[in-house]
């Protein structure tokens, strides 16, 4: 008998999305359902998934063990959200709606505002309050089933700051029920004061701010903002070759505004994965699809920027390349926590399926952080992270405004209950 601290009895339907990581092509459809399901969790690992009749043959609570009743609603796995920038202070609110009456991302970058206000702002808070900032964004995402997220620094742009946001990410990580994956960014934008000595400013990353990172053990990924206007593809190349040198995974935001080489770049250099790709090339796609580097899309702040058109999901999928979705989050155009309203977005504006949503946010976001083994899929010996919806209705996850999920379990523990934090953070600055 395999003994369980928590069972959920009674899943109407269960998406394992048990199999091969990352899917592509038609795989993405494929989630691995199980009807009239029980889960059993013990050490806040899966430790027995199957049909609910075969339970009580199968598996024994250890005394006091939790039992969730599922009332034959559906279960997924927890939400896995591969590309966020939580680690800000500060807001934009201004510019924001300054787009709204029509400004665009590079009229209002040209004007002084965009990423280098946030660094103001940023780098005039310590840690603690970054720390409280990143925690109560977190605590956000889970509430919408998000149990794994990406967070990035990048609005520090010099040595010490970016040390700062990353030791905040750390800090919130420590405390908080969200798995964290960190990424240091500090090639998100080039400093006001560097803007007269770009070079300059890539030694600095090269020779001192990534090996000082490396160094403290602070980030997993590097990434940069690779696109017109911010690195070119040469520079994105000499700093993601030094931090691969030194031992980081590479990630990359690519083909976002204007199409780049930023995705063929990505495949040439094996990246994890390449992000945004609106104006991506075919063969930018291809070269995706080769490497099975994730696509990664971020189909809300496409929203929220008004970029008036989005990335080619669907020919993505066609080309082969592994799709995620991810948020995001960031206080320029990433407004959402939520990668339900992402899914909602990917299915309604850019013609995936539902179910390829659904893996592009469990399976194959946990294959773009290297964490396939994990997370991102309801299989023994995984870590136990599920959502529990309201109804056996998929569908509900991209009704907007629906509050489709009702209890989230983060490695074996109950952390939202009735669509409420179970220990809300109690360290907002
Ligand atoms: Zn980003």
């Amino acid at each position: 008998m395999i003994p369980a601290a928590l069972s959920v009895r009674r899943i109407g339907l269960l998406a394992t999305l048990a199999g091969p990581a990352p899917r592509t092509g038609a795989g993405m459809r494929d989630l691995g359902l199980v009807r009239d399901a029980a889960v059993a969790v013990d050490r806040g690992r899966i430790a027995w998934v199957g049909p609910d009749a075969a339970f009580e043959g199968a598996v024994s609570p250890r005394p006091g063990a939790e039992t969730i009743d599922a009332s034959s609603a559906a279960v997924l796995p927890g939400f896995v959200d591969p590309h966020t920038h939580l680690a800000f202070a500060g807001d934009r609110d201004d510019e924001i709606r300054r787009r709204l009456a029509g400004a665009s991302y590079r009229e209002i970058a040209a004007e002084g505002g965009g990423i280098v206000r946030s660094v103001e702002a940023t780098r005039a808070a310590s840690v603690e309050e970054l720390t409280g900032l990143v925690t109560s964004r977190l605590d956000e995402m889970l509430l919408c089933g998000t149990t794994t997220a990406e967070v990035k620094s990048g609005y520090g742009l010099e040595t010490a700051s970016e040390i700062r946001s990353l030791e905040a990410i750390r800090q919130a990580a420590a405390r908080h029920p969200v798995t964290v994956v960190p990424t240091f960014l500090g090639a998100h934008e080039v400093p006001r004061e560097h803007r007269h000595d770009r070079s300059g400013y890539v030694r600095l990353l090269v020779e001192e701010m990534i090996p000082t990172v490396v160094e403290r053990g602070l980030a997993a990924f590097a990434d940069v903002f690779c696109e017109e206007g911010v690195f070119t593809v040469e520079e994105s190349r000499r700093i993601l070759l030094a931090a691969r040198g030194r031992g980081l995974k590479l990630r990359l935001h690519a083909d976002e505004l204007a199409s780049t080489g930023g995705a063929e770049l990505a495949g040439e250099l094996g990246a994890r994965s390449a992000d945004h790709l609106v104006f991506v090339s075919r063969a930018g796609m291809e070269a995706l699809a080769r490497s099975s580097c994730v696509a990664t899309l971020l189909t809300s702040a496409t929203f929220y920027l008004r970029l008036g058109r989005f990335a080619p999901a669907r020919a993505l999928v066609e080309a082969g390349a592994p799709v995620a979705l991810a948020t995001d989050v960031n206080p320029g155009g990433g407004l959402s926590p939520s990668l339900p309203f992402a899914m909602a977005i990917a299915c309604f504006s850019m013609g995936l399926a539902l179910e390829e949503v659904i893996a592009a946010v469990t399976v194959n976001a946990a294959f773009s952080l290297d964490l396939q083994g994990e997370v991102g899929s309801v299989e023994v010996g995984k870590r136990a992270d599920l959502v529990l919806l309201r109804s056996p209705r998929l569908l509900d996850l991209v009704r907007v405004g629906v509050r489709a999920i009702r209890t989230v379990v983060k490695d074996g523990r109950v952390v939202v209950r009735d669509g409420r934090l179970v220990a809300p953070s109690t360290a907002r600055p």
